[in-house]
């Protein structure tokens, strides 16, 4: 039965409360954030790299970098591969030092320029430096996003070995832990590979911030898709039933608003096949077992692009639980 814990780590770092359901029969999780990306390289070895372990994250860009180094198409791939993207703030100020109204400026500044690359303001934030300042009572009501804190910061801004930061992490090691990195540097990816492999062998999960997942944000990137646009879309999990699990999902085109989009996957560790068409309310499920993955269980998705040109997109990958 799950059951809400907060995180016994020590006391979370970064002005807020991390709390989770957990319970004895659900696998840990680790919730991997990236601040103050993205990086025109990093960035995207970074997502191939967790599509390789079928892990998600949350990432928390400044608004100053996405907007400059990223186009639409670019921040809805991140979000079809079931990451988050939350305010790190336009310019990366420390809000202790500002007045009231312009860490409101600086905040607001940010929610609306992600919202024109994703679709959808965000519903979590992220304070430059831990520090939130008078913004706090502001974020809830007025704006609308809550803090999303972190347990664990290995500070790989000070170069430390790979091995000192494994340490580190089984030094904060729960379930739920918030890992505190940035994708702006090489070694942030070994660190990421490491923790990923290691972590993944002994059975964790790697998962978004709730907090992160705004309401409406499929409906709010649906909406900003126009004919020619690139499909978009999220793989939301498995479900079981009849001795069978299936894979579940959402993907739409614009050039095919009444459904009917193929969906590719990889489930017969040969080419990736069609499995699914999305139905007019644009959902999608087809059954996989942990067979028809490749040796790690591993099945990836895409979903057909219908329109005049361009790639399929990815929506992911997933491990399938084993047994
Ligand atoms: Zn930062």
């Amino acid at each position: 039965m799950a059951v809400l814990s907060s995180v016994a780590a020590g006391e979370p770092a970064g002005g807020s409360e991390v709390v989770r359901a957990s319970g004895a029969d659900t696998a840990p999780v680790m919730h991997l954030s990236f601040d103050d990306g993205p990086h025109w390289l990093f960035t995207p070895m970074l997502l191939d790299l967790l599509d390789d372990y079928g892990a998600r994250a949350s990432f928390f860009p400044t608004g100053e970098t996405i907007v400059a180094r990223w186009d639409a198409a670019t921040t809805q791939d991140l979000l079809n591969r079931g990451h988050t993207v939350g305010n790190h703030t336009w310019g990366h100020s420390d809000l202790s030092k500002l007045s009231v109204d312009s860490a409101v400026a600086e905040v607001v500044r940010a929610s609306a320029g992600l919202e024109a690359l994703a679709g959808f303001r965000p519903s979590c934030f992220r304070a430059p430096y831990g520090e939130v300042g008078e913004l706090r009572s502001r974020l809830g009501a007025d704006l609308g996003m809550s803090l999303a804190g972190w347990t664990a910061d290995p500070q790989e801004w000070r170069d430390p070995p790979i091995e000192e930061v494994l340490t580190y992490l089984r030094s904060r090691e729960s379930d739920g832990m918030v890992v505190l990195l940035h994708d702006r540097k090489w070694l942030t990816l070994h660190i990421a590979q490491r923790v990923l492999a290691d972590y993944s062998a002994r059975g964790w999960e790697f998962e978004p911030l709730g907090a992160c997942d705004a309401a409406g944000a499929q409906g709010s990137r649906m909406a900003s898709r126009v004919s020619g646009d690139l499909p978009v879309g999220q793989v939301e999990g498995s479900a079981s039933g009849d001795g069978s699990t299936w894979l579940e999902g959402w993907a739409f085109d614009a050039d095919l608003p009444q459904g009917g989009l193929p969906i590719r996957a990889t489930v017969n560790r040969l080419e990736p096949a069609i499995v699914a068409r999305t139905t007019e309310d644009h959902r999608f499920s087809f059954p996989v077992s942990r067979a028809s993955g490749d040796r790690s269980g591993r099945i990836c998705v895409w979903a057909v692009n219908v329109g005049a040109q361009g790639h399929d997109p990815s929506l992911g990958c997933r491990i399938l639980p084993a047994g």
